[in-house]
């Protein structure tokens, strides 16, 4: 695993969003109107991604909301880290799961993606490499991996950021969507 320099230093409240210093965990959502107690998240930041899924999957069969909000703070925390790593260590099962699990879902931070997307762990030399005016660096896979997450916010910096692959991923979008349609059509005739 990728050590620490892409642990980010802040976290998100989950009720409020608001932004807190690593620092101010221990004294809960200064947001007067939230206050979101984050009691037992540092214990939550030293557990492996295999641990945090588990942990996931028991709060959600618990249905206790005030977990899975500490779970989903703690792999947001790690969330890019987690994308370096799949980017570094891709394509086999174990990264995979990594992205099915976690990216898909979490990755909704913009900052934690430009952080990755400016780093070494993008070769800009690479045949395949696009780098985009603001120097963020992507290449075709990983761009067509990244539009399959969640978050609007994410899909749409790739869209404004890297247009000519937007534009050839919607292409393979709408090429996917029409195929069906038209193999029915030359059947009937
Ligand atoms: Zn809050």
């Amino acid at each position: 695993m990728t050590k620490n320099n892409f642990k980010l230093n802040y976290i998100k409240c989950p009720n409020c969003k608001n932004i807190l210093d690593l620092t101010d965990v221990a004294r809960g959502c200064p947001n007067p109107l939230c206050q979101f107690s984050f009691k037992g998240l540092e214990a939550l930041l030293v557990k492996n991604n295999s641990e945090l899924h588990k942990a996931i999957l028991s709060a959600y069969k618990g249905n206790d909301e005030r977990k899975i909000k500490l779970l989903a703070t703690a792999v947001r925390n790690y969330i890019a880290v987690y994308l370096a790593n799949f980017i570094q260590y891709a394509w086999g099962s174990q990264m995979q799961r990594l992205f099915k699990n976690f990216i898909i879902l979490y990755l909704d931070d913009l900052n934690a993606l430009q952080i990755v997307l400016k780093s070494k762990v993008i070769k800009p030399d690479k045949d395949n490499t696009v780098i985009s005016k603001n120097n963020y660096k992507i290449f075709p896979e990983l761009y067509n991996y990244l539009m399959r997450v969640h978050s609007t916010e994410i899909r749409n910096f790739l869209r404004l950021e890297f247009p000519k692959l937007y534009r050839d991923w919607y292409k393979k979008m709408h090429e996917r969507s029409i195929k069906p349609i038209i193999s029915n059509q030359s059947r009937l005739v």
